[in-house]
């Protein structure tokens, strides 16, 4: 009972076979960040048009390592074998998801295998599965994200009571803009994260926007624009920028303000466990922070493995595998939706 898992949202094309029980047979994650970085950011054309151009290698690297890893002998496992042909339905760039949507519906129809659709943004809550299977409802999760800043009340499976979101930028937008104003390259997390790692969290003392709203609305762009400032006034003043404190300083600024509200959201529905997703959930400072101060606050705190954090297709199987279980099907008119929410 094998299901094979697309995800093409943006600009990773992954694929991932895992079987009934949740052990993961094949994680295959093809990346096109060097196409975009020297646009400083993913360009919808270039990404749709990579998708198309690596997806059929893709979903064969992944059969072939699910049949090593089952140790099969007498040929690759074949589509027609597995039990099911999941792919990300939204959100994203609608090119994007379309050629992994179409690509799926092909699959399904050429092996007759039936066709599940997921949300990526349930995928990214997902992951945490993959560290903690036995993982229950009621807890509180925070999405971090390129494109999505949540906190949500995760009530039951699939019950999902959104506390609050940006009202501007995403968090790891935020990391990618401040990497580009300082010219630092693409994506900006990973950059900032290694910088931040010698710096002095308390060196400048950055804007935390809506830390005291008493809501769980957040909001990143005056933190942009506050950094920006800073580096055009130090420039100006003929001094060297540290970047090791800046960076410090600045995830200092993000993460204050995503610990004060997750807590406040735990404190309101008196759960015990917290987990966190997207790609800046892979920030060591941020898993680590979240670690400590909620753990001796009597909080489980389960994070995604680092590497599941930015997009996998792994989390996209973890979601599906379940609708297999309940039967839960598409039918195969579906269309991607780039504008889904939780
Ligand atoms: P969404 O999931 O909202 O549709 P997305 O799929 O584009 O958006 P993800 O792949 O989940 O986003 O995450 C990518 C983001 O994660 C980028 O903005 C990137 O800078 C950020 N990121 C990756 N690693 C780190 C890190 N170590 N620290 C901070 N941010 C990081
Ligand atoms: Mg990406
Ligand atoms: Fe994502």
């Amino acid at each position: 009972r094998l299901t094979l898992a697309i995800e093409s949202s943006c600009d990773e094309t992954a694929v991932a076979i895992i079987d009934v029980d949740g052990k993961l047979l094949a994680n295959q994650v093809s990346t096109q960040i060097d196409f975009h970085a020297r646009f400083g950011g993913v360009v919808p054309e270039i990404a749709s048009r990579k998708h198309v151009e690596v997806m059929v290698g893709v979903v064969d690297a992944a059969l072939e390592e699910a049949t090593a890893a089952l140790g099969l002998d007498g040929g690759v496992l074949e589509p027609s074998e597995l039990a099911a042909v999941s792919v990300t339905q939204g959100p994203g760039l609608v090119g994007a998801l379309v050629v992994g949507v179409a690509f799926a519906k092909g699959l399904s129809l050429a092996a007759k295998i039936p066709l599940i659709v997921v949300n990526h943004l349930e995928g990214h809550l997902f992951a945490n599965l993959l560290t903690e299977p036995d993982l229950k409802p009621p807890f509180i999760f925070t999405l971090v994200s390129g494109g999505h800043t949540m906190l949500v009340h995760v009530r039951a499976w699939g019950d999902y009571e959104v506390l609050g979101e940006t009202l501007d930028d995403a968090v790891g937008e935020t990391f990618d803009k401040v990497a580009k104003a300082l010219g630092l390259g693409y994506p900006g997390g990973p950059i900032i994260s290694r910088l931040a790692e010698t710096g002095n969290p308390r060196a400048i003392d950055f804007p935390r926007a809506m830390m005291h709203s008493h809501d769980f609305r957040f909001s990143l762009s005056g933190l942009k624009t506050a950094v920006v400032t800073y580096i055009e006034q130090e420039v100006a003043a003929g001094r060297t920028l540290n970047l090791h404190d800046l960076a410090a300083s600045f995830e200092a600024a993000v993460f204050d303000v995503q610990f004060k509200k997750a807590w406040e959201a735990i404190k309101l529905t008196g759960v015990q466990d917290y987990c966190l997703g997207g790609g800046v959930a892979a920030n060591p400072h941020l898993r680590q922070m979240l670690t400590e101060k909620l753990g001796r606050r009597g909080i489980r705190v389960i994070l995604p493995p680092q590497g599941a954090c930015t997009d996998n297709a792994a989390m996209i199987a973890e979601v599906a595998r379940r609708k297999l279980e309940r039967g839960e099907f598409a039918s195969l008119d579906v269309d991607a939706d780039p504008n889904m929410t939780l």
